[in-house]
Parts: structure tokens; sequence; C-alpha cells
């Protein structure tokens, strides 16, 4: 089957599918224009359920991982409602997430959709000095991402007030049950008026969940993500792996993948217009010859782009779905995800362009480690396995190198056009051991073929968190020990620190001490036992010594504690 290079190859961006754009969902200029600055070319399926739903004013339970946009599908509906050019003031919309990671990115998403808006957004969290959020709150603000435990402190000392709040949101509550916060969330509601909307994002709906809801949400609209029963034969026949990676690393990654996998042509599929041109500049930069494909270029560019592909003048092609879509390159052979798609609907899609018509197609998502669990629903949903591959080291990329080389020399070797050669190899070995002119030769034709093209930086092979798992949490009745429900893998240690309960410390003030102030998981932290006047908590050992430091930098309790490790502690 060949596929002709002819413009109808692709389908114009926004005729395709009947998907709604973010006009269509009833959002305001001033925040469509924040969409189309941040190159954000459509809604994700949630953010089309959940955005009409919101600005209607209407209760939510969602069901929604990390990496299906989520966060946009409340902000921007909570932004839209906000009354304008307010002065001063108490907040109108409070939310509530588990970590001061997620706090700061929240926030930071408020930030971008909103400052046409002059929305004001202030996240508050532990480990953070409390002097600076005061001052913001006293000059009045609209928006504060909070987590439960600072906000409590903020709400008992009387500068976090919530009268005013016309919505709340929780956002990775099981998390934040997960982290000990159930109480503290309670609290905290029971300050907020009766009279708001509540909205509430999981990406599990265990029975705890379920219960947070029936008592806090009223006649809630539920909206899940990927519940769609899996379909079977509809997924073609692609290898399917993934790679678990920070931030940071992954242009890097994506060099090496592309260097070990050695695709034919590669499309690289990116979340935004913006993620579009970065990556393809960043991929030019290090020697690939990538090109960018995305809605906002003209049928004519997007044309020239095909036929750079097609001669084979490029190798790389970076595009966001909606310039994917309907595109037929019979060259391609691997899809990567640069990050995963939003539902597993579009993963279908995008891994749908390799492995036609019998071909075989590879395709790799590079996932960070909180977008874990999407890849779960991904496999539930398409009933495939995607495989966890080590992420290539150096010496894997070298060794994948040179096994490149011999291939082509073993077809120089079957060409019979080495005679014009001869005459060095004989002059040589006058001189040299035959072995050794072989070799010399070998290493021209190795550096000849991968120019420049050694990077020795080692990426970073990252854990995934485990599954989460029923585990004991709070007893309910304010106990002082914690269960660790997760396995001990790798040891654990023992930290220390120098106040317990004569000083008022609750598990949740260790646990959002920690969490706060490194980058340790709620889930990652072990028993906690709180004694008149020292604690213990378990940490796995690798982590221990950023515990230590963070909390020897923090206050718990408002107050600073001698934090060591433990001594005589299993796992050492
Ligand atoms: P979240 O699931 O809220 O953590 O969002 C995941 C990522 O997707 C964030 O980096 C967002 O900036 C990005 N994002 C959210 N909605 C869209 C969209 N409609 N188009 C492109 N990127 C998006």
């Amino acid at each position: 089957m060949s596929s002709a290079p002819t413009p109808t190859d692709l389908s114009a961006p926004d005729d395709s599918d009947g998907v709604p754009a973010f006009v269509d969902l009833g959002l305001r200029a001033e925040l469509l224009g924040a969409l189309a600055a941040l190159g954000y070319e459509e809604p994700t399926p949630i953010q089309r359920e959940a955005i009409p739903l919101l600005l209607s004013g209407r209760d939510l339970l969602g069901q929604a991982a990390t990496g299906t946009g989520k966060t946009a599908a409340f902000a921007l509906p909570l932004l839209q409602r906000m009354p304008q050019d307010r002065q001063g003031g108490d907040p109108v919309s409070l939310v509530l997430v588990p970590t001061r990671e997620l706090a700061v990115q929240v926030s930071e998403a408020f930030h971008r959709y909103g400052k046409d808006l002059g929305a004001r957004v202030l996240p508050i969290y532990g480990g953070q000095p409390i002097g600076r959020q005061l001052r913001a709150l006293d000059l009045g603000v609209d928006v504060v991402v909070a987590t439960p435990g600072r906000a409590l402190d903020h709400i008992a000392r009387g500068t976090l007030r919530l009268g005013s709040l016309a919505t709340v949101v929780l956002d990775e509550a099981d998390e934040m049950l997960d982290m000990g916060f159930a109480e503290d969330i309670e609290a905290i509601l029971e300050h907020a008026p009766a009279q708001r909307q509540t909205v509430l994002f999981s990406a599990t709906m265990p029975a705890r969940i379920d219960g947070l809801a029936r008592q806090h949400l009223t006649d809630p609209e539920r909206i899940q993500i990927g519940r769609e029963q899996p379909v079977a034969g509809e997924t073609p026949r692609v290898r399917q792996s993934a790679y678990i990676v920070t931030r940071a690393h992954k242009p890097a990654l994506l060099g090496r993948v592309l260097d070990v996998e050695s695709p034919t042509a590669a499309i690289v599929f990116c979340r935004s217009r913006e993620e579009v041109d970065r990556l393809t500049e960043t991929m030019n930069g290090r020697g690939y010859r990538a090109e960018a494909l995305h809605g906002g270029m003209s049928q004519e560019q997007r044309d020239r782009v095909m036929g750079r592909l097609r001669a084979g003048t490029a190798d790389l092609l970076v595009a966001t779905d909606v310039a994917a879509r309907g595109l037929d390159v019979e060259q391609l052979t691997h899809v990567v995800n640069y990050d995963v798609p939003s539902a597993p609907e579009s993963y279908v899609h995008r891994i749908g362009r390799v492995g036609r018509a019998g071909r075989e197609g590879v395709a790799i998502t590079l996932a960070e480690p909180r977008e874990h669990r999407m890849l779960k629903t991904i496999e539930r949903v398409t009933g495939q396995r995607i495989t966890i591959d080590k992420i290539p080291t150096v010496a894997d990329l070298r060794t994948r190198r040179l096994a490149l080389t011999q291939a082509a020399l073993r077809e120089s070797l079957l060409e019979d056009d080495l005679d014009p050669f001869r005459v060095i190899v004989e002059s040589l070995s006058d001189e040299f051991d035959l072995m050794e002119v072989a070799l010399a030769a070998v290493k021209l034709a190795h550096e000849a073929a991968l120019p420049g093209s050694d990077d020795e930086e080692e990426i970073p092979q990252v854990s995934v968190r485990p599954p989460r798992e029923p585990r004991a949490g709070f007893d309910g009745r304010g106990g002082e020990r914690r269960g660790g429900g997760r396995p001990r893998t790798g040891g654990t240690a023992q930290v220390f620190i120098g106040l317990g309960r004569r000083a008022g410390v609750r598990p949740q003030d260790l646990v959002g001490a920690i969490t706060g102030e490194t980058r340790v998981s709620g889930r990652d932290i072990g028993s906690i036992e709180i004694a008149d006047r020292f604690s213990l908590v378990e940490v796995p050992q690798g982590v221990a010594d950023e515990v230590i430091a963070g909390l020897r930098n923090s206050t718990i309790k408002g107050r600073k504690a001698t934090v060591r490790r433990d001594r005589g502690v299993d796992g050492r």
C-alpha cells in the first residue's frame, strides 16, 4: 500500500471528528486568549465534560488522574465565575491539594489561565514563611490553593476567612485522605458556606471518597475518564512500552530512545503547539532532523513538512493530536508520546499512525512518575500491556552504536566495491598487523557514521510509585499511630523528631512537613509513633537524609525540632 503525498492526507485542524473547541464550551474571550497563547488546540475529554457543568454551578465528582487536564477543567470555570475587579476581600475559591508541589503547580496554572482577568491567586503551604502568606491574604485574594494543614492554621488564626467562598475544590482527594488529612478537610469544610459549589477530583474512587462526596457534595454530577470497556481488535499491532522519567530529562531521553531504536521515521506527540515548537528546536539543536506540525500552520506549510518527511530529509515529526489526525505516512515506524495522552482514545488514535496494513509498529510513551496511573488506565481500556522499560544507559547506547557500525560493515563486506581501497590495506599491512588496520578502519567508520553524538550524560532511572493499596490511615479517633501499608523494599529508616504529643504534634503534621519539604510522597511514609516528647517516623532508607534535611529546615507546630536518624533500626 503506498500513500501519495497529497494534501488530502491531512485533515484541516478543526474539521475533524466533531470535537468541540474551547469556544463551544462557553468560555469567555480572556480565557480563550490565554489558552490560545499557551498553544492548547482543543479541550481534553475531562475538560469537555467538566467545564460546561461547572460553569452552570453544579457540584462535580470527577475521577481523573494527573495528565488528563483536570487542573484546567476546574480552574477555567472558577476563573470565569469569579466576580470582576474585586478590590481587597476574602477568597471566592479555595482549592485544597495534598502537597506543596501541587499547590505551586495549581497556582501557576490559575495564573497562566487567569492573567487577562487579573486573578489574584495565592498558594499557601507548610514550610513557607507564614509572614508572606499573611501579607498577601491581608491585601485580598480571589483564589487560595492550599494544603489542608496550613489552610487550617490560617483559619484558626483568623487570617483565612471562608465566608465569601463560592467554590471549594478538593483536588487529588484520595491522596489527601491517604496522607491523613481527612479530619482537616472536614474541619475546613465546616467553615465554608453551605451554599457553595463543591468539586472533588480523585484518581481512584475508594469507599472513603464516596463517603466524603456523599457528605459534602450536593447532587453531584459524576464524570469518569477511561470508563470505557476494553475494545478487542481495535488497537493496531504495535509494540508498546513506556519510560518513567522526570520532566527535565525528557529531551535527553527522547534523543537516547531515537538513537537506540533508530526508526525509519518517527512521530513525536506533544500536548500543545508551544511544546511542539520548543521540542522541535531542542531536537534540531541536538542534531536530529525534526519538523514541527501543528494546527497553527497553513495547509501549505503542513504539506511541505510532510513532503520532507516522505523524501527522507526529515526523520522526526513533532506534532499535536489535532495536526496529526488523519495523517498516513508509510515510512512511520515509531510513535513517541512525549507526554501521556489525556485520554485512552487519544492514545489509541496516536499509535494508530503506525502498525498499519500489517506493518509492525512501535509506540513509546515518556511518562512522568505522577502520570503512571494514566498508563494503567490506558492499559485497561485498550486491553493491551504497556511494558515499563529501563532507561537505556550510556553503556547501552554505546553497545547499540557499535552494533549499528557492525551491521554497516557487514553490509559493506557483502558488496563488491572494495577494490579501490585494497592498495591502502596492502601498504599499511607492511607496517602493521592486519587486525590493527581493521580496528583503525572500524574506528573511523564508527565516528564518521555517528558524529559527535556521544552524549555521556546518564539519565536517572525513576522508580514508579507502587499502585495504591488500601492502607490503614487514621483510626478516626485521633489515634497516634498511623499504620504503614507499604511493602518494605530496600529497607527503611526511622527518623527521630524531638517534638511529641506535649507539643501538640499529630501524625498529619509530620506527614505534611515531610511532603511539604521534600519530594517524598505521603504513600512512602511508613508508621508514625508519637510519644510524649518525641516522634518516630519510618521512611524509605534512600530518602532518609533528604527527610532529615527537610525537617531540620522547617518548623513543626511553629517550632524547630531536633531531627536525626534513630539508632538501632532495621534496614541498617
Ligand atoms: P493535569 O492533568 O491538569 O495535570 O494537566 C496535564 C498537562 O496538560 C499540563 O501540563 C497542562 O498544561 C496540559 N494541558 C491541560 N489541558 C490541555 C489542553 N487542552 N491542551 C494541551 N495541553 C493541556
